[in-house]
């Protein structure tokens, strides 16, 4: 069964879109499913559709589909909020597992948001938590009986680096420590397999390589073993045991719905449920090694074409996510120039190209007029134009 299905997907003529790790493309599913829950559901249902279309159960239903693609048992994947709420929650359960302990461990590679959310739930806690940040390669010997809990990305958000899971995963577990992973740049590009980890917690968004749309609800995944251990922090009522009890106290919820906070975004939860039909039979193992295909061939044609431009991400493809990056002093201007030109990928400050690789609906002729472009917007010197220069809000 080939990996690459495009007719599944609403892409623009004569764009190649190498964006999928930021905001994947649209399925075409999605569009029809949004159209019935909108006026369906909720036009015609109104209010009733809670029970009628089952809106209640669709955040586990959900999370239950997303387990299927990173090896997660049913019940143990919880769908709602933005991944940095679902950041906020894992590494707060995770802290009062451990409660002797003051030490938040992670890398300097990780995103922004998770750092900002620890240090936030630092300033909330107010006990002298650290988070302590370390290089990516130093993670393994700063694991010690200090740290609570080891906080980190799977895969590099600028460079697609990709850590160890298995063996940080040991090392955590060796010293006692909490491990969380986010795996918002590896659900839906390769294979994650959480029950053989035995990670206590994972996070991840569902915007990116699973094509849920813009702020598609993110996913929490705990160990089931350790579901009624957690005291959940945000303690909303659609984490309780009985929502519609009403009663003045917070009981969680005995299962994973007590990571649910409040009410769920059905449209756009609908709209993710379509975007996970195309994923229905898709085996991770056959999309990784489609991925590396032609995360390597770009490596190899932008190379041959354009020795200006600096390999960011590992060589080596076992090292490497799903994305390819380059770096480039004008790697701002050289981006506007390129998608101008019909090829879409990305920018990180502060000189970071980006292309993320999506077997779903890439194939090898669109890398090699994807690395074509590239080398025409680099040797042509395209980029110089003044309407390249100027950096919009997002990059
Ligand atoms: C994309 C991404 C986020 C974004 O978080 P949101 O709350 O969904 O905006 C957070 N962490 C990582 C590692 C990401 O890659």
């Amino acid at each position: 069964m080939t990996i690459l299905r495009k007719e599944r997907f609403d892409l623009p003529e004569g764009i190649i879109y190498l964006d999928g790790n930021s905001l994947g493309a649209l399925p075409k599913g999605a569009i029809e499913r949004a159209n019935d829950v909108m006026a369906a559901e909720w036009g015609t249902s109104l209010i009733r559709a809670w029970n009628s279309a089952d809106w209640m159960a669709l955040p586990a239903k959900v999370g239950d589909r997303i387990g299927r693609l990173i090896g997660a048992p049913a019940g143990s994947v919880m769908t709602g909020d933005t991944l940095s709420i679902k950041v906020y929650q894992a590494l707060q359960a995770a802290l009062q597992m451990r409660p002797k302990r003051r030490v938040i461990l992670t890398d300097s590679g990780n995103f922004p948001s998770d750092m900002y959310m620890a240090q936030g739930l630092i300033r909330t806690l107010d006990r002298d938590y650290e988070l302590r940040v370390v290089e990516p390669e130093a993670v393994h010997a700063a694991i010690t009986e200090e740290v609570a809990a080891v906080m980190l990305t799977h895969a590099d958000y600028r460079t697609g680096r990709l850590h160890d899971m298995p063996s940080i995963t040991a090392a955590a577990h060796a010293h006692d420590a909490v491990m969380i992973w986010d795996l918002a740049h590896s659900a839906g590009a390769l294979a994650v397999d959480l029950s053989a980890l035995g990670a206590e917690f994972a996070v991840g968004c569902t915007y990116k390589y699973l094509n849920g749309g813009p702020g598609a609800p993110a996913f929490i995944y705990v160990r089931p073993d350790l579901i009624s251990e957690i005291a959940p922090a945000l303690a909303g009522w659609m984490g309780h045991d009985a929502p519609f009890a009403m009663e003045p106290g917070y009981r969680p919820a005995m299962s994973i719905e007590r990571m649910r906070v409040g009410t769920p975004a059905i449209v756009q939860l609908a709209i993710l449920d379509a975007a996970l039909d195309v994923w229905e039979d898709v085996d991770m193992h056959a999309l990784r090694d489609a991925s590396l295909v032609l995360s390597g061939l770009f490596i190899d044609e932008v190379e041959r074409r354009c020795p200006s431009l600096e390999l960011a991400s590992p060589r080596e493809g076992s090292r490497r996510g799903s994305q390819v990056s380059f770096a480039f002093e004008h790697g701002y201007a050289a981006m506007q120039a390129l998608i101008d030109h019909g090829v879409i990928g990305d920018f990180r400050a502060p000189d970071i190209m980006r292309f993320g690789f999506t077997p779903l609906y890439l194939d090898e002729a669109d890398v090699v007029q994807a690395a074509e472009t590239l080398g025409a917007v680099i040797n042509q010197d395209l980029w110089r134009h003044a309407k390249y220069q100027t950096r919009s809000l997002v990059t």
